[in-house]
């Protein structure tokens, strides 16, 4: 089976090739217009998706090295996301399996962050291993940071998620009232790495069952800005490394205590990470050295599959796929789907 997957839920145009379980292309056109905003303007992502998709679609075509009347389906993202920008990843898989007469798969994208983890991964010439079920991700991303149960590939549930900022909000929030530039969490992530983790102390919220809140520490970082750099106008300059090395624990600290808590109650030592904020040095070091120290059995995915890629939803449509459920051509995007 082929599965043309198409990804346009934020600001990452993307389309990928999947034959059965194996990515034959993942393309992703990212859009730099945002960068001047601080944050990504939607009116503008929808037109820059508009620009891309078609030669995106079609490099991932040409890279596989297959020919179009091959695809069987194609999958897209209908939701969560910006409406404009799922509006054309929707109408363009709706016209493109019109135009080849083969069916369409609607994908949810946290399902796809989720799924990621089952895309045929070659690492020392050896098949990396999927996780088996039942599995806890722990799915941290621009817009989410959820706790999920994951039963069956689309057999998932949500038991813990934030009640306010996501954990990339938290991150990319708190960057920006360092001064660093839009999206600053690979950038605390980078400055992370020189400096002293333990040399400043941020609040922790008190939540409950696995619930996060992420709020409460960017008005903790402002205040205590606010104040050292009264005391010295060069504070963030001089202690940046440890001002981001001491967030990061922090942020790091309130994602590991819940997702410890979550598998001590329910008995699985599964565990999995998924997302943009996957890719943080910080969470993946902490997770191996829990997984080491509570006999977890833990899963990464490779980096590109963890921040915004087509590989994920295709993944998932080709379970869709294999379980006969098919999107309608009536079908219209949803930017706020539950899981
Ligand atoms: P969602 O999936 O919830 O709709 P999204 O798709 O926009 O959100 P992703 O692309 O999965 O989000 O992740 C983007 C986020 O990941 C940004 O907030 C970015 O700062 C963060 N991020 C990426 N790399 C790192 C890193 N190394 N450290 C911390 N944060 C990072
Ligand atoms: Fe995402």
């Amino acid at each position: 089976i082929i599965i043309l997957g198409i990804e346009s839920s934020c600001d990452d145009t993307s389309a990928a090739i999947l034959k059965n379980e194996a990515i034959l292309s993942n393309e992703i056109a990212g859009q730099k217009v945002h960068e001047a905003y601080g944050g990504v303007v939607p009116e503008l992502a929808s037109r820059a998706h508009q620009q891309n998709i078609l030669p995106v679609v079609d490099a991932a075509i040409k890279n596989a090295k297959i020919h179009i009347s091959d695809i069987d389906a194609v999958a897209f993202t209908r939701g969560p996301g910006l409406l404009g920008s799922l509006i054309v990843g929707t109408s363009f898989a709706k016209s493109f399996a019109l135009g080849l007469d083969i069916p369409i798969v609607e994908v949810n994208h946290m399902h796809g962050h989720v799924l990621a983890h089952f895309i045929d991964d070659i690492e020392n010439n050896e098949l990396k291993e999927k996780p088996s079920f039942p599995f806890l991700c722990l799915t941290v991303s621009g817009g989410h940071t959820q706790v999920v149960l994951v039963r069956d590939h689309l057999d998932m549930e949500v038991v813990g998620t934030t009640k306010d900022d996501a954990a990339g909000e938290a991150f990319d929030k708190t960057a920006k009232l360092l001064g660093l530039p839009y999206p600053g969490g690979p950038l605390i992530d980078k400055y992370a790495k020189e400096g002293d983790a333990n040399a400043f102390k941020f609040t922790k919220p008190e939540m409950a069952n696995f619930d996060f809140s992420f709020s409460g520490l960017k008005t903790n970082v402002l205040q205590f800005l606010q104040r050292e750099t009264k005391k010295d106008k060069d504070f963030i300059e001089k202690r940046l490394p440890d001002i981001c090395a001491s967030l990061q624990k922090t942020i790091v600290d309130i994602l590991f205590d819940k997702l410890i808590k979550a598998a001590k109650h329910y008995s699985i030592n599964e565990i999995a990470i998924a997302g943009g904020v996957s890719a943080n040095s910080g969470i993946r070091k902490r997770l191996l050295e829990e997984g080491e120290q509570r006999n977890w059995k833990t899963y990464i995915p490779k980096f590109e599959y963890c921040t915004d890629n087509a590989a994920m939803i295709a993944i998932t449509g080709r379970f869709h796929y294999l379980n006969g459920k098919f999107a309608d051509q009536s079908v219209t995007p949803q930017a706020r789907m539950k899981i």
